[in-house]
This record gives C-alpha cells, sequence and structure tokens, in this order.
C-alpha cells in the first residue's frame, strides 16, 4: 500500500496514523524486536514495588512472599507476550537478589546463596522463586511446539506462508534477514528438540505446556534430605529462612567474612576465644551448650549437638507432632542463637540462655496455638509448657 493510499484511508476513515511502539493494558506493542529501553519501564516497575513494600522492615520470608509475587506478575503478564531480553531479565533478577539480601534494590550485601539455587523447587534445596530465563525460555517453547505439532492457528499459517514456505519445522533454517524474535523462537526449538519423541512432548501424555517444558528445562535434580526438618506443616516461616542457611552452612559468620575479606576478626561475640564458624556458634560456644540443655531439659528429648541433623533425619518417633514440634524447636534454636549472636555484634549486648529459651518457647507455642493444634486434644503424654 502506498502512502497516498494510507492517507486516502485514514482521511476516509477519521482515524489517525500511529507510531510504534504504543502502549498497549501497559505494554509496548511494536513490530520490531523488546529493546533494553523498550523494558525499562518494566524493571522500574518492579523496583518501584520494592521500594514501595516498607522494604527493610520485612523479614526474609516476607521478602520472598513479595518477590514471589512480583515475578507470578511478570511472568502472567509480559513474558506471555514477549521474548524478553536476557539483559532485562538479569536487571530484574538483580533488583529482586538485592532486595531479598539487603532490603533494598541496590548491591549492599554479597548473597549467601546463588540466585539458581533460590529459584529452585523446595524440595530440591530453593525456595519455589520462578526462574526467570526458563520460564521466558519455557513459554516461547508452546510457539515451537504448536509449529511441532501444526496447530490450526492463525499464527501458524503466517509463519509457514512468510518463514518456512513448507519446509519442515524441525529441519528449517532461519535466513539472516530473518527477524530477532523469529531467530530467538528457532534457538529455543534447538534447544527442546531432545524433549520430542516422535514428534511428542515427552511429558503430559504428548502435549506441550509451559510448566512442563519449565520442568523440563530445569532437568534432573537431586531432592535434598533435610527438607523435612525446616519444612513442616509447622515450620514458622522467619525461622524456616535461616534454618534453610543452617543446613547449607550459609549464614556470614566471622569465618566467612574473614574468607571474602570483609575482617580482620574472626571470633566468636559470645566467648570471644574461638574463630566463629557454623559449627562452633551454633553448637560448641559455651553459651550454645547452655541453650541447648536448656532445649533437652524443656523437651525431655535427648538429641545430640553438634550432629543434630544426621539425627532429626534418622530419628524415628511414634507421634508425627512431637516429631513437628521437636523440630521446629530445633530451627527455633537456630533462629535465636543467630539473632542473639547479631544482637550481641551491634549492641554489645549478651542475652541470657534463660531469655533465649523463652523467646523459643514464645514462638513455638504462638505457633502451636496459630495452627490450632491442640495439643491436649490429641491426648499426648508429652506437651511443651510455656512459663
Ligand atoms: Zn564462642
Amino acid at each position: 500500500m502506498t502512502h497516498g493510499e494510507v492517507d486516502y484511508i485514514l482521511q476516509l476513515s477519521g482515524f489517525k496514523a500511529g507510531v510504534f511502539p504504543f502502549r498497549y493494558l501497559a505494554i509496548p506493542i511494536s513490530y520490531k524486536r523488546m529493546t533494553v529501553g523498550d523494558c525499562t519501564r518494566l524493571v522500574e516497575k518492579v523496583g518501584d514495588r520494592i521500594r514501595g513494600w516498607g522494604a527493610k522492615k520485612l523479614s526474609y520470608a516476607g521478602r520472598l512472599v513479595l518477590i514471589r509475587a512480583v515475578l507470578t506478575q511478570l511472568h502472567s503478564f509480559w513474558t506471555r507476550v514477549f521474548v524478553i531480553p536476557l539483559t532485562v531479565i538479569d536487571r530484574i533478577e538483580g533488583v529482586c537478589r538485592n532486595y531479598l539480601w539487603s532490603g533494598s534494590d541496590q548491591y549492599l550485601k554479597t548473597p549467601a546463596v546463588t540466585w539458581e539455587k533460590i529459584c529452585n523447587e523446595k524440595r530440591y534445596g530453593g525456595r519455589d522463586i520462578v526462574n526467570a530465563r526458563l520460564w521466558n525460555q519455557a513459554v516461547i517453547g508452546k510457539y515451537t511446539w504448536w509449529l511441532a505439532a501444526k496447530t490450526d492457528h492463525m499464527w501458524i499459517k503466517w509463519v509457514d506462508h512468510v518463514y518456512m514456505k513448507g519446509k519442515s519445522w524441525h529441519e528449517y533454517i532461519p535466513t539472516n534477514n530473518s527477524s530477532w524474535t523469529w531467530h530467538k523462537i528457532c534457538q529455543i526449538r534447538d534447544i527442546m528438540k531432545p524433549g520430542y519423541i516422535n514428534g511428542k512432548w515427552m511429558d503430559n501424555n504428548g502435549f506441550y505446556s509451559v510448566s512442563s517444558g519449565y520442568q523440563w528445562l530445569y532437568g534432573q535434580q537431586n531432592k535434598v534430605t533435610w527438607c523435612p526438618l525446616i519444612l513442616t506443616q509447622m515450620s514458622i516461616p522467619n525461622h524456616s529462612v535461616i534454618g534453610w542457611l543452617v543446613v547449607q552452612e550459609r549464614l556470614m559468620t566471622r569465618e566467612r567474612l574473614l574468607k571474602f575479606g570483609f575482617t580482620t576478626d574472626g571470633a566468636c561475640f559470645f566467648c570471644q576465644s574461638h574463630l566463629e564458624t557454623h559449627q562452633h556458634l551454633l553448637y560448641e560456644c559455651k553459651f550454645s551448650q547452655i541453650c541447648w540443655d536448656l532445649m533437652r531439659g524443656w523437651l525431655k528429648v535427648d538429641f545430640p549437638t553438634p550432629r543434630i541433623i544426621a539425627w532429626c533425619l534418622k530419628w524415628r518417633c511414634k507421634s508425627l507432632m512431637k516429631k513437628q514440634i521437636v523440630f521446629i524447636v530445633i530451627v527455633a534454636a537456630w533462629y535465636h542463637l543467630w539473632h542473639a549472636r547479631n544482637v550481641c555484634r551491634l549492641e554489645a549486648l549478651l542475652i541470657s540462655p534463660s531469655m533465649l529459651l523463652k523467646q523459643v518457647k514464645q514462638d513455638v507455642c504462638r505457633r502451636c496455638k496459630d495452627r490450632v493444634w491442640s495439643l491436649k486434644a490429641h491426648k499426648l503424654p508429652w506437651e511443651p509448657t510455656y512459663d
């Protein structure tokens, strides 16, 4: 159509000529590939949400919930429409990562665990945050499936007419003058090729779904053994995140800070006479040992320290409830020992072991009430008491 013809149609119809990119439902619409500049608003939006959350006041558990909410919104809206450039995904993940570890969208703290690991499912040792890069690939995988399955779809007919011209999808090679998005779709096709057996998707009864593609892209992983310890029905979210760092030995102890060159003093804050390692801080320090003795006395369960994780995983207990309560007490003890250590570091104040036990009792008993688990109603011979 010539410019003259376009002008004539506009004159007749009364419509005005627009320019690309324009916005529809806040999404920039363009006939060209999405540039990093087009997606700037998306990165800003994620940053705005984070700054608007009263960021620093939230615990790790609260931050994880909010990051999950923002990324879910992103995946259910933007990534379903566009192939997002990797630079943009990196920026969004950077904002979320910084917020998780420091409460700010700026890089202030070294992450204790890699983002890839955090994105994993809980049973594989992660925190169930969707991996934006793989999710975007899985969404694009849907288009490669439509092409592989020759779905009766207007877009497929258009692609066949413009690009493939009747060639086989699996053997088709894009030409140099094909669009960036089309090249990207062909790249994802090559990545996903091993997932097809005789033209059928290897999972989900032969039909591709974004979630099955996402799982497949993540690949085979090993379940972690410690998951039942920190993720029971009774788990206290804030404690669970600290427990998750403890079982992986990822708390930023002074031993680790020394290793990274962030400090020159590695002494334990409680006793000032040993190097602050995970093992020492949580089990071997005199202060920690007294705290554990108090826990054992309260629970009337003789668990060993420092091989407490191995003991928990092997422990045979007839009562599931008792087992879960013992587990949340152990994780609460880790949480409060770490908290006491930070109070000592920031305020030069050492709380007493009996105060630490009181804090653990308060948290655990409140949790039992929150979960409407009346211990007496279950006629347990054993019940922790709070005084
Ligand atoms: Zn010590």
